[in-house]
């Protein structure tokens, strides 16, 4: 069978890269890799990973998500235009108190958040509906499904995505066209890195101090101890996404961490929402210290797994 050409957006780093070189180094070589980025010149991480998948089953085009123009120029360059799976990645993210944001900062991270996913399926659509075939992915959030304290405007950002997805589906369908959202936790990428830099320098002069306390002395510290005991990695994610792309029959959604299935279960087994919202309100300002130590015993049996893992590695064992 000929290998499918699969498009994905925002690969200089995290997910992207990790998905693109998983499937370019398909042993099967069922894929062929268009791995796009806004700026070419931040792709010497992929090549280097991609190694010598570069040229054969992986090239590396500019596309931003933001500039249709930049899109379209992308797609011309295929031949025939022919993209079977489209792996919608791109994103930005923003956390801390609403009012030290502005609306301009809040603006552009919907431009490239869900204006980015519509950019580029109003591009690709016409061509797959036109072949009967296609499959849209796409690398949304536990986010999108929940909302967290301090994440208003990304997690906004990604009900859009859902709601969007949601209601194309079926029309998609119709043309054999499969639609999937990818619903990661938290994954340990430049995303987090990029976030704790950008809150430490963030003014929040305009936010009241109790509301500045909380972010900084509750939410700061505790996401750290999210990330460092429930983050995955971006080859999990990558794994993860491979699963759903080679499905006979592509789910809808998929989660990729069983950590955040009781939240998700909490939200559609209370429909007014007040079992979810109190849940969380307690878990941020009453059982805090409860929250941290689940949090370190995780870390703690993660690690030792690991050890083991190792271990039975060195045994030669599989
Ligand atoms: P990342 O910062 O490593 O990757 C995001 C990529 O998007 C970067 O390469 C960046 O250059 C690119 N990008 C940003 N704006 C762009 C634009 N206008 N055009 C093209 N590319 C652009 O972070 P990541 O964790 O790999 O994020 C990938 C996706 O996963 C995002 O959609 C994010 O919302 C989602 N996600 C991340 C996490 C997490 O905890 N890291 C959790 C759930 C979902």
């Amino acid at each position: 069978m000929a290998p499918k050409t699969v498009l994905i957006t925002g690969c200089s780093s995290g997910i992207g890269l990790a998905l693109a070189v998983r499937l370019a180094r398909d042993k099967q070589r069922r894929f062929q890799v268009i791995a796009t980025m806004r700026n070419v010149g931040r792709s010497a991480a992929l090549a280097a990973a991609a190694g010598p998948a570069l040229g054969r089953t992986l090239e590396i085009k500019q596309l931003d998500v933001c500039d249709e123009g930049s899109i379209r120029a992308c797609l011309d360059s295929i031949p025939g235009r022919h993209v079977d799976v489209l792996v919608s990645n791109a994103g930005v993210g923003m956390v801390g108190p609403l009012e030290s944001q502005s609306l301009a900062a809040m603006q552009s991270l919907m431009d490239t958040n869900f204006f980015g996913l519509v950019r580029l399926v109003k591009e690709v659509l016409p061509d797959m509906k036109r072949r009967r075939g296609g499959h849209i992915v796409v690398i949304s959030s536990i986010m999108g499904l929940q909302g967290i304290v301090f994440n208003d405007i990304y997690s906004a950002s990604k009900f859009a995505v859902e709601g969007f997805c949601e209601s194309l589906v079926v029309q998609a369908l119709r043309f054999n066209v499969a639609i999937s959202l990818v619903e990661p936790g938290p994954v340990v990428t430049e995303f987090e890195t990029k976030l704790y830099e950008e809150a430490e320098r963030a003014d929040y002069s305009r936010t009241d101090p109790e509301t500045a306390k909380i972010f900084t002395d509750l939410y700061l510290r505790n996401s750290r101890d999210v990330f460092a005991s429930l983050g995955q990695t971006p080859e999990d994610i990558a794994e993860h996404t491979l699963r759903v792309i080679e499905a006979a029959r592509p789910p809808f959604r998929h989660q990729t961490n069983v950590a955040y299935t009781p939240m998700a279960a909490l939200k559609h087994a209370d429909p007014s929402g007040a079992l979810v919202t109190d849940a969380f309100y307690k878990l941020v300002f009453k059982y805090d210290a409860v929250l941290r130590f689940g949090l370190r015993a995780i870390r703690l049996l993660r690690w030792k797994s690991r050890k083991v893992k190792a271990g039975v590695r060195l045994l030669g064992f599989k």
